[in-house]
């Protein structure tokens, strides 16, 4: 019998990560978490295991600990590793650069310096639509030189892809997939898992789902005046697993030497209005909101051009809008408070 691959998920405990974890496990593959828990409960991996209905390593421990690293890949043969672990906050970045280059640039360095000790060579690396910078033609696709940042998040993001650029070319040995990532959303269908921002959401689709349970009055929507169909501004939203999906297929690309990079997205951008309307449409909730001044460093639109992951990585987001926001929804009414409560396995969704 052929052995399971191993494949090591750094940050698996996250809302990607956590979500990704249980595709792999579904697909075949045993994982190993690694995660400092600084943006994430372990209850999220137990609900993957009784998901997944196997367990899953699960190592408390920082990507900056090479020590760490060591004794991991010491005790375990892993195929692949899938690189989450990071700081995700724009604002939050600006006013701590240290601590966002520190954690992302730094942490991803000394994963690869690990990996590299141990023979490791397989790398997916969570990147990010951010990289394209403000000048970028819509639809983005990944031809297009890396642009401009405007942030300490969006420009470790770029400096990590450079780095990784780099390695391949120094060493054929590596084979690296960079996943650039659009908006993610929605959560698993059962409701067990999804995103679980810690203090006020900085992003759109976890403040609306607040709103909507009641945790908070008003959405906020920045900005109204945006050279757009109704002035707000235009995102390329998909569902987490989908994203998570995507991750598997890349590791299935990870027997090609060289970086590969792939924007994961649907290619059909929707408003922060049409967001609204559709959460209010799909969850009969009414979200109250009023429109403030433009968020800084925010772009008017932007949206991925995925077909390359279609033809090279046979991925598509299959998951709608509709079933986006019936499953955040549900997540959210089943786990009012994140994963600081029970599931409440009375409620049932309403679509
Ligand atoms: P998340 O915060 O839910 O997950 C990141 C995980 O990494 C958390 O579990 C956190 O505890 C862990 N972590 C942070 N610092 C660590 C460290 N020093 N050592 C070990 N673990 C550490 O975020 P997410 O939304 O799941 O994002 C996952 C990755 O995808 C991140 O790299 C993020 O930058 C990237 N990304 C996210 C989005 C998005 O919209 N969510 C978009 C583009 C890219
Ligand atoms: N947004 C908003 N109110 C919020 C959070 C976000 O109007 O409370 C808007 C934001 O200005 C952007 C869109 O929603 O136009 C998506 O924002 P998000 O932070 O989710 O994603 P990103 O900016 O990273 O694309």
């Amino acid at each position: 019998m052929k052995p399971t691959k191993k494949v090591f998920v750094t940050g698996g405990a996250g809302y990607i990560g956590s979500h990704t974890a249980l595709s792999l496990l579904e697909a075949g593959y045993d994982v190993v978490v690694l995660d400092n828990l600084c943006n994430a409960s372990q209850e999220a991996l137990h609900r993957v295991e009784q998901l997944a209905g196997r367990a899953l390593t699960f190592i408390e421990g920082d990507i900056r600990d090479r020590a760490c690293l060591d004794k991991l890949f010491r005790e375990h043969d892993i195929h692949a590793v899938i690189h989450f672990a990071g700081l995700k906050a724009v604002g939050e970045s600006v006013s701590a650069p240290l601590a966002y280059y520190d954690t992302n640039v730094n942490g991803s360095i000394t994963l690869c310096q690990a990996m590299l000790q141990a023979g490791v060579f397989r790398l997916v690396f969570s990147s990010s639509a951010t990289v394209y910078g403000p000048e970028a033609p819509i639809p983005y696709i990944e031809s297009m030189p890396r642009g401009a940042t405007s942030n300490p998040y969006g420009a470790s993001k770029s400096i990590v892809e450079q780095v990784l650029d780099d390695l391949v070319r120094s060493d054929e040995r590596w084979s690296i997939a960079m996943l650039r990532y659009f908006n993610p959303i929605g959560a698993h269908s059962s409701g067990m898992i999804g995103e679980d921002p810690q203090g006020t959401p900085n992003n759109l689709m976890p403040y609306i789902a607040q709103v909507a349970v009641g945790r908070r009055s008003t959405l906020t929507v920045f900005g109204n005046d945006y050279a757009t169909a109704d002035g707000t501004c235009v995102r390329d939203y998909l569902h987490v697993m989908d994203l998570a999906e995507g991750h598997v297929s890349a590791l299935d690309r990870l027997t090609l030497p060289g970086s590969h990079i792939y924007n994961l997205g649907t290619g059909q951008g929707l408003s922060v209005l049409q967001m609204i309307e559709a959460f209010e449409r799909v969850s009969e909730r009414q979200i109250p909101y009023q429109f403030a001044s433009r968020r800084e460093g925010d772009l008017a639109a932007f949206w991925a051009d995925p077909s390359k992951a279609e033809k090279e990585l046979g991925w598509q987001a299959l998951r709608g809008l509709d079933e986006m926001i019936a499953d955040t929804w549900r997540w959210q009414r089943q786990n009012p408070n994140g994963y600081r409560t029970e599931i409440n396995t009375t409620s049932q969704g309403t679509s």
